[in-house]
Parts: C-alpha cells; structure tokens; sequence
C-alpha cells in the first residue's frame, strides 16, 4: 500500500473511533481530501485508496486537474475564497461549493451552472471567530443569506462551513464548532432545510465531530505537509 492509501486508512478508523464514542453513526461523518498544491498523480493515489471527494482552492489549479483526471469517477469540492471572474470556472467544474458567503457571488454561480449538471452544492461559509484576516458571513447575517440564497433556481444550499481560530485546545475548538452547530439549528428551525456541517481539518477534527460535523475537510493528515506556493 502507498503511504498516502495507509494515511487514509488511519484516518477513516480514527473518525470511525471518534464517531463512536460520541455515539454516532461513522456513516454520518463523510471524508474530503484536500489536495490543493498536490498533483494529479496524488490525487490518483488516494481514488486508487478508494477516496472520491477531492477539495481544491485555487480555480485554476483545480481545473486542470480536474481535466486531467477527467477518467475517473471523482467528486470535486471548492473550498477556497471566490473572486467573482472564477465563478464561471467553479459553476462548470464542481459539484459542490463550500466558501460562499455574499449573495451577488451566490447569484453569479447561480446563472452559470450548466442546465445539464446537477444543482450545485452550497455551504455558506461563516467567519465564526469574527477574525478580519478571514472571510465569511457573519454569523448574525447568515439566517438572511441562506433565505435569499435558498431561493436560487441551480443552488442547492446544503450547510455551513466554517475555518475558526487557530487553537490547539479542545475546549476551545468545540465551543467554536458548537457555535456553527447552533447556527445550523437555527436555520432548520426558521424552515430551511440543511444537512451539511463542513468542520474540522487535519488538527481539529476529533473536537468537529464530537459536534456534529458531517464532513471533515482533511489535507495535511493525508497528503503530508504542503509547500508553501
Ligand atoms: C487547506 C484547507 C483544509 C485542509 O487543511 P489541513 O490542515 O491540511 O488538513 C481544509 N479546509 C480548507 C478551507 C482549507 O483551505
């Protein structure tokens, strides 16, 4: 086996022990890999360890993986910040879209998603620390957005997704996860249907799914550390 098939391995039997002893289902806690600044040939690696969702943040990057591995039955998130002169690009190549967060964004991948593919997949992105240096909705604004953006014709809005400060303390990483699970909570309760919690990364994971995430976006624990671009 590759390093990267026993990295993943690893990975899925701690998400399943960490399920467990929360006392939910491992099924319920899906698994991204996060392949920016990696190679089509790592990507492939990983498919050939039974991985099929792949998260990319650099339009342009992705899209030429994406072409090159065109042959394989691969599901493609974007994950990173969206310059609206991308939005085109991310309509045609994704199936899901995790960092939205301004309606006219939500609009423009709205009128560009191709009338043959699917609805694209939404989660809105909320800057739950209220941290400058990232982007976001806020969270007092994201019961509003998710109401006009739930009423564009190709988006299928699914959940929230958040990347909170920094911390290598437990408390603390749940309290932020905690906070996008009320969040959450609040928007089902107003009627709008979501799913989807997009929480926890290579060191934060354990305390993500301890709060209710349904899928963990993981880069570093699979692929190794990135070099800086
Ligand atoms: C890079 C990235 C990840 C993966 O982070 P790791 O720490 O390498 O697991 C997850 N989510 C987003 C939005 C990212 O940009």
């Amino acid at each position: 086996m590759t390093l990267i098939g026993a990295n993943l391995q690893a990975l899925r039997q701690r998400v399943a022990e960490v399920a467990k002893t929360c006392g939910r289902d491992a099924s319920t806690v899906r698994l991204l890999a996060v392949s920016k600044t990696f190679g089509a040939e790592t990507v492939a690696d990983a498919y050939e360890n039974g991985q099929r969702a792949f998260g990319e943040n650099y339009v342009q990057e992705a899209v030429a993986k994406i072409l090159r591995l065109r042959h394989l039955l691969i599901e493609w998130h974007f994950i990173g910040p969206i310059q609206s002169n991308k939005t085109i690009a991310i309509a045609e190549h994704f199936s899901w879209v995790h960092s939205v967060d301004r309606i006219r964004i939500a609009q423009r991948l709205s009128d560009a998603r191709p009338s043959d593919l699917a609805p694209l997949q939404v989660c809105l992105q909320v800057n739950i620390g209220g941290e400058s240096s990232k982007s976001g909705v806020a969270p007092q604004d994201v019961l509003s957005l998710a109401r006009q953006i739930s009423k564009l014709p190709r988006l299928m809005l699914r959940g929230l997704m958040t990347i909170p400060p920094a911390s290598d303390e437990p408390a603390m990483q749940r309290a932020y996860f905690a906070q996008l699970r009320r969040l959450k909570d609040e928007v089902v309760n107003a009627g709008i249907v979501l799913d989807t919690l997009s929480m926890g990364m290579s060191n934060d994971l354990d305390s993500a799914i301890q709060e209710g995430s349904t899928l963990v976006r993981v880069g570093t624990a699979i692929f190794g550390k990135r070099q800086s671009k």
